[in-house]
């Protein structure tokens, strides 16, 4: 079983800004509209996903209806995995080690990740991460991950997405996780495989299976984003969406039908 886990980072927690010392010289640098790349080693064979994630920014603002705040996201990209952990070891003690991760601190937006089979869906996770960052202070953990686990998914490929297949047979055994229940998780600790899946899979309802509950959605987001008071979205769907969990059975009962939404 596989999931990504991000933290972020209050300030205190890793060290002060002012105390992060970059090493004196990355082996590459490279900037990609408001991704500024970090690396040990040359960023020559990722440009192409470099580029696409300048992208993201952009698409996650169409399909939010929200707006990205200015600045910049320092990206840094290590050569092995023992390079990528002795860099987090030494700038954010404490921080348990995870695949790769966003950090923010003082204002910073930094992903981590390492090369590997899983460097672009890290990068599409962390990143979502990160340019949802203002609006994620005072999101519900379960939308914060859902919506990441989504954005990580390539558009052509998210119709496709062998979670889809696993929440299917969740759903077909009852096993189903409410928002309810999701939106008790407010702790990383509580956010296990399952809690996971269910996120993104409430996320991908909500954008796909009708015009109500995406508009719940992106109300619910919007108020988010501006700081304004809402009720969970839970009971703002229970109002507007009736009989929302059958819909939500039935959207993954025809998931094996599914090539591209
Ligand atoms: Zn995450």
């Amino acid at each position: 079983m596989y999931w990504v886990v991000c933290f972020l980072v209050a300030a205190g927690f890793a060290r002060a800004a002012t105390e992060i010392r970059l090493p004196a010289k990355w082996a590459d640098t490279q900037s990609y509209g408001s991704l500024v790349c970090h690396a040990d080693s040359s960023l020559d064979d990722i440009e192409p996903l470099l580029q696409e994630l300048d992208q993201l920014s952009a698409e996650i603002q169409e399909t939010l209806e929200t707006v990205s705040q200015p600045g910049t996201i320092d990206l840094y990209v290590f050569r092995t995995r023992q390079a990528y952990q002795d860099y987090l070891e030494h700038y954010f003690p404490g921080v348990p080690y995870r695949r790769a991760l966003f950090i923010t601190a003082h204002g910073q937006r930094m992903v981590f990740v390492q090369r590997g089979p899983e460097l672009e869906t890290d990068l599409r996770h962390e990143c979502t991460h990160a340019i949802l960052q203002p609006a994620t202070i005072a999101m519900p953990l379960w939308l914060d991950e859902g919506l990441a686990c989504y954005f990580e998914v390539p558009p052509a490929d998210r119709g496709t997405d062998p979670r889809g297949a696993k929440v299917r047979q969740l759903v077909n055994k009852g096993e189903v996780k409410s928002l309810a229940e999701l939106e008790r998780c407010v702790d990383l600790a509580q956010m296990g495989g399952d809690e996971y899946r269910f996120a993104w899979a409430w996320v991908h309802f909500l954008l796909h299976d009708s015009f109500t509950a995406r508009a719940e959605l992106l109300q619910f987001v919007a108020a988010v984003h501006n700081g304004t008071a809402t009720p969970p979205l839970s009971q703002r769907l229970a109002r507007a969406v009736p009989r929302i969990q059958e819909l939500f059975s039935a959207h993954f009962a025809a998931w094996a039908d599914r090539r591209s939404q």
